[in-house]
């Protein structure tokens, strides 16, 4: 198929300048004659390839100069486990909200290193979902920090306002997330991406924490997942995923060039409300999720009538439109609409929802 519109919730969609920019200087790097992928992670131009992604980075996030930034391995699962390794302490004790699978996923790697409280805050009572206001969250004031996931990206809920859990330090995973609105960096311990939904491919992942959170990790704390270790050596502790943490850079350049996160976050929730409002209307379509709580990232949605969902995927792939079906675990569909996800691309899958819905009734 020559051009598509790629729904995937991750592996995403990049921006077309992105690749075509990697294209470009595949083969022949910086004049060096190789591919970045074929460079030492300690060659000059290697190394300014990584400080520049990291400075554009903080630029864009506007990370305050006591947070150091870790390009590591593992994805948003490695984290699970290193946020507890790096963080317990000697309380052993955490709490985390649950709000979706991956919130669910994360506290109970977690529970393997210490006494987890999972607190369940989605109200469900009227068939509608919507997410407690954190205020009424049970924060235990002896927990040696607060997780939660701002953006649910299997489920399609997000939280909006940043919890204050006061003096206890907040982590927050923001795989499907990061970059995609403004965030006060400030507010947060510790901030975490896998970086194949919003960021660049696959085998990177960030991590955003608080100097003061370092040194803090259990003795039998793998080194490579060690946060002072990896600070210590400017993530290069062992081979970073080089290709990855260049592909993130362009990436930031791209986004950069288009006006910041507060820009894109403009375009994201015009690109939102496009599909919402459709679906919404729609006597054909639903989202069960109140308004306040929709993701702008990942936009799950039903067929009121299932026996038409297969027809649906089928019929979308072939406009061009992939990638919509849903999580296994929760059915029906899901529109993952990314930075890189262009406006045109929800219209055209607005466009073929209705011609759909019209030819089906
Ligand atoms: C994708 C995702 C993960 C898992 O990432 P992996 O890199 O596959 O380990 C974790 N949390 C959230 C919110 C995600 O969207």
């Amino acid at each position: 198929m020559s051009s598509v519109y790629n729904f995937c919730a991750g592996p995403a969609m990049l921006p077309v300048d992105v690749m075509k920019k990697a294209q470009s200087e595949f083969l022949n790097f910086a004049d060096t004659g190789s591919s970045v992928m074929e460079l030492s992670h300690r060659s000059k131009e290697f190394v300014a390839v990584a400080e520049k992604a990291e400075a554009n980075l903080r630029n864009l996030m506007a990370i305050p100069e006591n947070y150091k930034v870790l390009f590591c391995h593992g994805g948003g699962r490695g984290q699970f486990s290193a946020i507890a390794l790096n963080l317990l302490g000697e309380t052993k004790k955490a709490d985390y909200i649950v709000t979706g699978a991956w919130s669910k996923s994360a506290a109970e790697e977690a529970s393997h290193y210490g006494n987890i409280n999972a607190v369940n805050v989605i109200d469900n009572s009227d068939g509608t979902q919507r997410v407690k206001p954190s205020n009424e969250w049970p924060i235990s004031q002896d927990a040696a920090y607060v997780h939660y996931c701002p953006n649910e990206t299997v489920d399609g809920i997000e939280i909006f306002q940043v919890p204050d859990t006061g003096d206890v330090p907040l982590v927050a995973d923001m795989s499907s997330t990061i970059l995609s609105r403004e965030f006060d960096v400030s507010k947060f311990g510790l901030i975490y991406a896998g970086a194949q939904k919003n960021i660049g491919p696959s085998g990177l992942t960030l991590v955003i924490v608080r100097e003061d959170l370092l040194g803090k990790a259990h003795i039998d704390t793998p080194s490579i997942m060690n946060y002072q270790v990896l600070a210590k050596n400017g993530s290069m502790y062992n081979t970073p995923p080089t290709y990855a943490w260049y592909l993130a850079g362009l990436v930031f350049e791209w986004l950069l060039a288009k006006g910041g996160v507060s820009a894109i976050a403009e375009i994201n929730a015009e690109k939102a409300q496009l599909l919402y409002d459709y679906i919404d209307q729609s006597d054909f379509y639903q989202n069960s999720i109140v308004p306040e709580n929709r993701s702008l990232m990942n936009v799950p949605f039903w067929l009121n009538n299932d026996e038409f969902s297969a027809d649906f995927l089928a019929q979308a792939q072939t406009q061009g439109l992939t990638a919509l079906k849903g999580h296994r675990m929760v059915g029906g569909m899901r529109a993952s609409i990314y930075n890189a996800m262009p406006i045109e691309g929800v219209q055209a899958l607005v466009d073929f929802m209705k011609k759909f819905a019209a030819g089906t009734k």
